[in-house]
């Protein structure tokens, strides 16, 4: 049995799911208060990263306007006393369900089940997590994007990258198999709106290089996986554009028989350096997988459980592909991964390549928005200062996505994705969980706010239980 080869069909091949629609919560998330943070410490996350103590910020039509200023009349005081400001926080590799159609089509009929999207937001806003990047991206995410811009949903910015593969035409989705098919999807991506490619793994070595090269000419970068046929050469996938990896677990499937060495790791971080193309390591999707293999119980255990939709969480409980193939050598196996990306992560750190934090939310067990923080104590746990985790999450993403002079740290300016802090991560990085509140695109939602935002969110899935059950999604 090939366990890697299961992983790569099961990892990223998530379905996006949909529900019912609860009552909206009844809310316009774009409001013209001018807030004021008063006593609060900033961690600027900029370059020098000098801490503010007690400093003062203005918030006003979405923007920071002053640090340290004067201050309006008029506004709502926020009491930072005490308190830690850091930029909100940013997920590079998230899968976040949406509308879909578990039917047959007609000339008529689009999406059949529906999946309301405060609710597929609220785990984002309530941990802090501002900006995500889709990297299953489908028309349906443009429609969520559309209701966060319009002040329906509360939720974090939206970079989106449709997938592109290679191999058998009839399984769907955008599949090319050689030069000319690679560059016209790319062009039809670019006109369909899309700012990114993510590339996928049964490309073949022609279908990528044009893939990468036309996303050049036209503008887009890609991000994605090693594709399998660079086996054995994995340089040569290097090429100029591919700028980023979706997983370190690329790396490791590049030389799946072998012996994982930490001489290994620094040569794929020496491959990358030359190249500039950063890296996800993505560690918490494999642990989690690890964990489910080993017992069910890992899933049905977890405290974020109650905020994913019933019907995700009749598939993770009892439809489990990954416990289903669960043995001794499986879990040795992704053992030896959970190992050796905590190696790479060293070694890239050494080579100076720039990391950035990406969970594979959505994947089963890797909640959008809680799994996060997971990753960044992941991330110290295999070597990163807290700082440089911090500086993964928030600046460095910012640059990749081309979004920085918006968003990314905290300077006069800038819009206000902000997360107020009740300790400083700076000295824990457990401390990032510690929310007092966030502001999402200038919008203040404090820790009441979440707190009902997710209880409401938990009520309804557990009252929906005995409604959705996977067994039965082709009747939805
Ligand atoms: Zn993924």
């Amino acid at each position: 049995m090939n366990y890697s080869k299961i992983l790569i069909l099961i990892i990223c091949i998530t379905f996006n799911l949909n529900a019912q629609n609860k009552s909206q919560i009844e809310n316009n998330f774009q409001d013209n208060i001018t807030y004021v943070i008063n006593n609060v410490n900033i961690i600027p996350m900029t370059k020098d990263n000098k801490v503010v103590e007690n400093a003062t910020v203005v918030i006003q039509n979405q923007k920071i306007i002053s640090i340290n200023d004067t201050i309006p009349t008029n506004a709502e005081i926020i009491d930072g006393t005490g308190k830690w400001l850091i930029p909100g926080l940013i997920d590079m590799h998230v899968h976040t369900n949406a509308d879909l159609n578990f039917k047959e089509n007609s000339s008529t009929q689009g999406a059949t089940f529906f999946m309301d999207t405060q609710d597929v937001m609220t785990t984002y806003i309530a941990n802090g997590v501002t900006t995500i990047f889709e990297l299953g991206g489908r028309v349906e995410h443009f429609g969520q994007r559309n209701e966060i811009t319009k002040g329906k949903v509360i939720g974090p910015r939206m970079a989106i990258a449709p997938m592109i593969n290679g191999g058998d035409p009839n399984n769907g989705g955008r599949i090319v198999n050689n030069a000319s098919d690679a560059r016209q999807a790319v062009r039809s991506a670019k006109a369909e709106g899309y700012n990114f490619i993510k590339a996928y793994s049964h490309l073949n070595i022609e279908s990528f290089k044009a893939l990468v090269d036309e996303a050049q000419k036209q503008g887009l970068k890609v991000v994605g996986h090693i594709p399998d046929s660079f086996k054995g050469k994995t340089e040569e996938a290097f090429v100029s554009n591919f700028g980023l990896v979706a997983h370190a677990e690329e790396f490791s499937k590049q030389i799946r028989n072998q012996e994982k060495t930490k001489e290994d790791a620094q040569r794929f971080a020496q491959i990358s350096k030359k190249n500039n193309t950063w890296l996800i390591p993505n560690l918490i999707a494999i642990v989690k997988i690890r964990d489910q293999v080993q017992s069910l119980d890992s899933i049905g255990t977890m405290e974020s459980l109650k905020y994913v939709h019933p019907l995700l969480q009749d598939k993770w409980l009892n439809s489990n592909n990954y416990n289903k193939h669960s043995s001794p050598k499986f879990i040795n196996y992704l053992d030896s991964l959970i190992i050796f990306h905590k190696e790479m992560v060293v070694a890239f750190k050494e080579a100076g390549v720039p990391m950035v934090v990406g969970t594979d939310a959505g994947v089963s067990g890797v909640v959008t928005g809680f799994a996060l923080h997971d990753e960044l104590e992941l991330l110290v746990d295999a070597g990163l200062t807290n700082h440089e985790a911090l500086v993964s999450a928030t600046r460095l993403p910012s640059e990749w996505l081309e979004i920085n002079e918006i968003v990314g740290t905290i300077e006069v300016g800038k819009y206000a994705d902000l997360l107020l802090l009740d300790a400083n991560p700076l000295e824990n990085i457990h401390n990032t969980r510690k929310i007092n509140g966030v502001f999402v695109n200038g919008n203040w939602v404090d820790k009441k706010k979440i707190d009902k935002m997710l209880s409401e969110l938990a009520d309804w899935n557990t009252s929906m239980k005995e409604k959705y059950k996977w067994k039965n999604r082709k009747e939805y």
